[in-house]
């Protein structure tokens, strides 16, 4: 897979692609990113990007002619463009498994008050939002977008422990622990310890659930979960909260 960002900003990139599980991915050849600078394809002497907004009103624009420069030179034709603003479709695990399943794409990164709409109408396939707040640029949401999508792969994590991860279920994940038994007088739950797999899977569908309800309450209103999920949550419910029940803990 091969991911091109275009921003402003290509120097923000290179410690968060430098560490960890993306750092091996583009090590191991399974991911390329390359971060392209907007400002080398604004052709004036000072590589102006940005410029006041017709109709008025505070802060800049991005200006179209060096964005649509950068996508006819940087980007593979017929991938898709996906420009970072809060005003795009929220990203979600699903929107990332759509893109994990492409060859490469674009992430474009506004900045100011974003750029201007004849680019977005010329080049942008997919607007996309990582959340309900405003960052200064799209670098921060690109990252976010890199991270979630790359992680999908094939090959970058082992198959098991994506699949037990939150929202692929359609459900929150169970809380994790590890050594010691004992901290600061708070044990592990016994179940854990138990080594019986079929209830520990149980206990931690029953600990899912009730993290849902609590955090995520109208993710539980999906018609696609499982039927266990449902008769699971019903008797949460009927036992009267969502918190308390501890079966062999
Ligand atoms: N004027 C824009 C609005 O009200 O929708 C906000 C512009 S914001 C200050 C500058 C840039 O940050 C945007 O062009 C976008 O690329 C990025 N950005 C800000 N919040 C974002 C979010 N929640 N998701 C994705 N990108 C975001």
């Amino acid at each position: 897979m091969t991911v091109t960002i275009l921003t402003l900003f290509p120097d923000l990139f290179a410690g968060y692609l430098g560490s960890s599980i993306l750092a091996r991915a583009i090590a191991r050849g399974q991911v390329a990113v390359k971060a392209v600078d907007i400002r080398a394809f604004a052709t004036d002497k000072h590589h102006v990007c940005d410029d006041a907004a017709y109709g008025g009103g505070p802060g800049m624009v991005m200006k179209p002619e060096p964005i649509a420069a950068a996508i006819e030179v940087a980007c593979v034709p017929g991938q898709k463009v996906v420009y970072l603003t809060p005003a795009g479709r929220r990203f979600t695990q699903g929107v990332a498994e759509e893109l994990a399943r492409e060859q490469g794409f674009t992430l474009l990164c506004g900045r100011y008050e974003g750029i201007d709409q004849r680019v977005i109408d010329a080049f942008v396939t997919d607007e996309l939002s990582i959340g309900d707040y405003v960052l200064s640029g799209g670098e921060v949401a690109a990252m976010a977008v890199i991270d979630a999508v790359v992680r999908l792969v094939p090959g970058v994590i082992t198959g098991e422990s994506l699949e037990e991860e939150s929202f692929a279920q359609g459900l929150l994940e169970y809380p994790h622990y590890t050594r010691p038994e004992d901290f600061r007088g708070r044990r592990v739950p016994d179940i854990l310890l138990s080594g019986h797999h079929e209830k520990i899977r149980r206990w931690r569908l029953q600990k899912s659930i009730e993290k849902t309800m609590k955090n995520r309450p109208e993710l539980l209103d999906s018609p696609a979960l499982p039927e266990e999920v449902r008769e699971l949550a019903a008797e949460i419910v009927r036992e009267g909260d969502g918190h308390g029940r501890d079966e062999g803990a």
